[in-house]
């Protein structure tokens, strides 16, 4: 085990973190909920376009302090896309071999950006296969499998270290209502949600964890029933969210509610908010989009006042050939047209 190459590994990616600004915390205003403030964490701004920047960094400081990578250990992952394009970032900025091991139907500008920052792509049929394709290749080439599936929770320090909870909190500090009543996120790994919710118990807030789950995902069943073994036989039509098995990362005891959200929806919201402002954002910012409107009527109809914070995961700038394009959402998803003409009339 070569310590000095690991120490300059990790000097390399905190100069890097030292160099990079935190996401901002934008507002989204909204008449009709007077007493309601809305907020959205921008994790598009992330030089590899996502929050799994976040997680990349985290998981490969967990790696390097555990030992897992030396010079030459090839780098396989396990993605939807997002993970892969920064996990690529990191190992090319650690002269690292990197193979993502994804299903066919991943967004082709991620696979570009991959490809962009070194990376390989090792594309299987369905999502179901990527894990055991993974460790697979692990196996045979000797590499490292990350399996942010199973160590997003862990690698991230949820105490604090400028972890995105506490960032969030932070951001709010001069706000109306500096502590939120909700956070809402949708679960990909979960480990974004884990962090939140281990972070709100852990300052002694009284903010709640709304959780939004898409459809063909088996994490709201899971919460409502605890059969851990549950499974789904196809998968999430919305990309970066909604997994086909419960995954490890995902801790269902920091959440106070889950949303089950119909991908119709998701796709309304993700359209109406790139009305609001003005520029394109993925569609499980769309899942979060629901939930948060869900909770704002709530809130209203009980007399209650208060903020909600949520996420802009990523940017549908990835999503222009997919979610963006009317002819392939027609083949695909059809937007909730009831849903809609109800975004409409909210100003
Ligand atoms: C990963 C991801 C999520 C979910 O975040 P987790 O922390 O993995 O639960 C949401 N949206 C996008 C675009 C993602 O890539």
């Amino acid at each position: 085990m070569n310590r000095d190459w690991i120490n300059q590994a990790i000097a390399k990616i905190e100069a890097d973190y030292v160099r990079s600004a935190d996401t901002h915390l934008i507002v989204l205003p909204l008449a009709c909920y007077p007493n309601i403030d809305i907020y959205l964490k921008d994790e598009s701004t992330h030089p590899t376009g996502s929050l799994k920047h976040r997680l990349a960094r985290s998981l490969f400081l967990y790696a390097l302090c555990n030992g897992w990578i030396n010079q030459d250990t090839v780098i396989i992952e396990s993605s939807s896309g997002s993970t892969a394009v920064s996990e690529a970032y990191f190992a090319r900025m650690l002269g690292l071999k990197f193979i993502a091991v994804m299903a066919k139907t991943t967004a082709a500008e991620k696979i570009k950006q991959i490809e962009f920052y070194g990376g390989q792509c090792h594309l299987v049929d369905s999502t179901n296969e990527i894990y055991q394709e993974s460790r697979r290749l692990a196996q045979e080439l000797g590499g490292h499998y990350m399996d942010q599936f199973t160590y997003a929770e862990r690698a991230t320090d949820w105490r604090g270290n400028n972890n995105i909870a506490k960032s969030m909190i932070e951001q709010m500090q001069k706000e109306r209502f500096p502590e939120p009543s909700w956070f809402v996120m949708s679960p990909g790994t979960g480990g974004t949600s884990a962090t939140i919710g281990r972070y709100i118990r852990y300052l002694g807030l009284q903010s709640q964890l709304m959780v939004a789950d898409p459809e063909h995902s088996v994490f709201y069943e899971f919460y409502q029933h605890g059969d851990a073994s549950i499974t789904a036989s196809s998968g999430s039509k919305i990309e970066g969210i909604g997994r086909p098995r419960v995954e490890p990362s995902f801790i269902a005891g920091v959440i106070d509610e889950m949303h089950k959200v119909p991908d119709g929806q998701s796709i309304a919201a993700m359209q109406w908010l790139n009305q609001r402002l003005g520029r394109k954002v993925g569609p499980s910012t769309g899942t979060n989009l629901v939930a948060v409107l869900a909770l704002a009527q709530r809130m209203q109809a009980n007399g209650e006042e208060g903020s909600i914070v949520s996420l802009i995961c990523d940017s549908g700038e990835r999503y222009l050939n997919t979610y963006y394009d009317p002819a392939w959402l027609s083949l695909h998803i059809q937007s909730d047209e009831v849903y809609q003409a109800y975004l409409n009339n909210i100003r």
